[in-house]
């Protein structure tokens, strides 16, 4: 296309913000890009797209972007602007000093989830391979970190079993701690698609959030449940499913291992489960419990969605396994318009937990102790590998307060202001000797760096994203990269620079050699997604065209396992200094920290983060629609505009994490799942009063 003299380009790309992984036709002129338009053929939105995706996108040229890498002895120290050499050689010469004197433990890396598949890959390949150990974690640890261990452990793999197609043949729609129509909005519109045609809505949260009541869309249940009681809701609904004789016994005979199911039925049925003793602690009338658990288990193919509401709990991987023991129970897994589906947050935290980046896990979640798994990887690698897992995120944060962790690298992910507890993670950032961030911007991590790396945004990048359904979704460049280096090169450099070379001629030899190495990607390469378009893994000669529906004729476990899930409650608990609960969630036009979002118009519509609160509460405390309050917990304060609102439920306020002098994670607290160590950012004990401080 001409227009004005200029060409005008077309690339076909992937969105680089939800989980949705929306396909769009960036349109350029020059240098300068025009329009995002979304692609009707993408496979995950179909022409469809929001206003994250479709007008969001200016941060990719925005004036703070740094081009330039920086470094620095002393935090104290200014930046001091350096080219690549230089900065390339700072951060290895200082990464093999830390090993040499303290040992290879010492030091490690975080992932992002904004990064592609293969920039993932590098990091992790670099922190095992040339940093000699499994100190590799990445951002799912603060939210679907549950969503892998639990679906593994009940049906063998770590990832959601639908396509969103599939919700078109739903009858029933169960939404559990997720509020898609914000946070995952091409696919709450399907999703209202569907109800509007007739489908059954249950939502379970304590927010009532817009799909429990909009125009043509009305919930036959809300179960508005306190926060922290997921398990227990879990397990009534079980309960009246058992004893109800609601089972689908084939199915469970056919698929499931019986001893587990019986041990399991044996506990659900058991009284102190049941609705009418559950019905307090959960907040819920019984008879709504049972009217619901009977249309989940007798309404039609019935659909779970789930979100952060459920993973971001001190029972988050418990709460999983509860909610795969309902599908299993009832029948509702392995077919069009069922199964389990996690609705993931960001746009590749599907691919960054697939690529190798928990310390337990090599790409396609596979343990590091397994030998034999292992010395596929030592082999064509060249290396002798770590047997032993290495350390999550909170545990590095802690080895780096004792002494023992020193040097971390961080690829796009804003730590300071995305993990619990600002005031911990900030004080082991500072302990660290050595931080190296590669970043878009001069985040609030790097006031602790000593040396940044400029990264690539979206529109630079060539690569795969896989989104929430397992789709991997090509990512075309549509301009130069800004700073002068693609990020997957910049880590093989430090890694060649550590005495540990990894040579790629492009990104393409890079997802050849994932590939290889990887069963669930082994017929995976950009040549066929380029001309056959996006795949759902596994994509393997037992599948060659890609699996939209995993756990059709079995489990990937073999028999699916039911686990016991007995309801504890948290430890952090309201009482008359901290009488209400605050939970947390997004908005529509923003996104996570804002690092994004904040630096383009979409910071019109919501510029600062707010409180809601339930009126009874803001009128107890003197507080009207507006007003500044401070919010207090155990372990920190901020201040938010309050919003007095009859979303909320008396006792629990609400806020979203947006804007970083708001400071929502000032006030979490370090509990976590037990499991995964997945910070319980959805209950914290909070006292609310009016303050004029801004
Ligand atoms: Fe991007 Fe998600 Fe919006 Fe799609 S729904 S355009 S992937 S933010």
């Amino acid at each position: 296309i001409v227009e004005h003299g200029t060409p005008r380009r077309e690339v076909i790309t992937t969105c680089a913000y939800c989980g949705v992984g929306c396909a769009f036709k960036a349109e350029m002129q020059g240098e300068e890009i025009v329009r995002m338009t979304p692609w009707k053929n993408g496979g995950a939105n179909e022409g469809h797209s929001c206003v994250k995706g479709r007008f969001a996108f200016g941060y990719a040229t925005h004036k703070d972007r740094v081009l330039t890498p920086m470094v620095r002895e002393k935090i104290t120290d200014p930046w001091r602007p350096v080219d690549w050499e230089e900065a390339i050689g700072f951060a290895a010469r200082r990464l093999l000093e830390i090993r040499d004197e303290h040992g290879a433990g010492a030091i490690g890396g975080i992932t992002s989830s904004r990064c592609t598949n293969e920039e993932v890959y590098v990091v992790q390949k670099m922190i095992r391979a040339a940093f000699g150990n499994n100190n590799v974690d990445t951002c799912a640890r603060v939210c679907h970190s549950p969503t892998g261990y639990g679906l593994k452990t009940t049906l063998g793999t770590s990832a959601g079993t639908q396509d969103f197609k599939s919700v078109d043949k739903s009858d029933v729609i169960l939404v559990i701690g997720a509020n898609p129509t914000d946070a995952h909005p091409v696919f709450g519109s399907r999703m209202k698609k569907r109800l509007r045609q007739g489908a059954k809505l249950i939502v379970a949260d304590p927010r009532r959030i817009d799909l429990v009541r909009s125009p043509h869309v009305r919930a036959e249940h809300h179960l508005q449940l306190r926060p922290g009681t997921n398990v227990a809701l879990m397990n009534a609904l079980a309960h009246v499913i058992v004893t109800e004789g609601l089972v689908n016994e084939a199915f469970v005979a056919e698929r499931c291992d019986m001893t587990e199911f019986e041990r399991w039925r044996g506990f659900v049925a058991e009284e102190r489960n049941s609705p009418e003793a559950l019905s307090e602690i959960l907040g819920v009338p019984a008879d709504e419990l049972r009217a619901a658990a009977r249309l989940y288990a007798t309404g039609g193919n019935a659909a779970i969605y789930y979100g952060l509401g459920v993973t971001e709990h001190s029972q988050g991987s418990t709460m999983v396994m509860a909610m795969a023991n309902l599908a299993m129970a009832t029948g509702n897994i392995g077919h069009d318009g069922v199964g389990i589906n996690p609705l993931r947050g960001q746009n590749n935290v599907q691919g960054s937990c697939d690529m190798g980046s928990f310390p337990h896990e090599f790409t396609g979640y596979r343990h590091v102790s397994d030998k034999e798994v292992r010395s596929t990887f030592e082999a064509d690698w060249g290396v002798t590998l770590d047997a032993e897992p290495g350390l999550r995120i909170p545990n590095m944060f802690a080895s780096a307060l004792d002494g023992s962790f020193r040097g971390l690298y961080v690829q796009g992910e804003d730590i300071a202001q995305s993990d619990p507890n600002t005031r911990h993670v900030t004080a082991a950032l500072k302990a660290l000797d050595l931080l190296i961030v590669q970043d878009l911007f001069l985040n609030e991590t790097a006031l602790y760096a000593h040396v940044f790396l400029p990264g690539t945004s979206f529109l630079e990048k060539d690569g795969t994203f896989t989104n929430a359904e397992r789709r991997i979704n090509r990512v075309r460049p549509v301009m130069r990269e800004q700073q002068g280096m693609s990020e997957w090169e910049t880590v093989c450099r430090i890694s060649e620079a550590m005495g540990y070379p990894m040579t790629y001629e492009n990104e393409a030899e890079i997802m050849d050699e994932i590939a290889r190495l990887t069963p669930t990607f082994a017929l995976v390469s950009h040549a066929r997604l380029d001309a056959e378009g996006s795949m759902q893994w596994p994509v393997n000669e037992a599948h060659p065209d890609g699996s939209p529906i995993m756990h059709v004729d079995g489990f990937v476990r073999g028999k699916g396992r039911f686990m016991v899930t007995e309801y504890v409650p948290t430890e952090e608990r309201a009482n008359r200094r901290f009488p209400l609960i605050l939970t947390t969630g997004r908005i529509l036009s923003q996104y996570n920290v804002g690092a994004q979002t904040r630096r383009t118009e979409n910071s019109l519509w919501h510029p600062e983060d707010s409180l809601e609160i339930h009126p009874f509460d803001a009128e107890e405390r003197g507080v009207a629609d507006g007003d500044l309050v401070a919010i207090t917990s155990r372990v920190g304060q901020t201040t938010l505009r309050a919003m007095v609102s009859e979303r909320m439920p008396q006792g629990v306020v609400y806020t979203t994490f947006h804007h970083p002098f708001s400071g929502a994670n000032v006030i979490t607290t370090d509990y976590s799942d037990w499991a995964t160590n997945c910070p319980e950012f959805k209950v914290t004990a909070v006292q609310v009063m009016p303050t004029n401080r801004p």
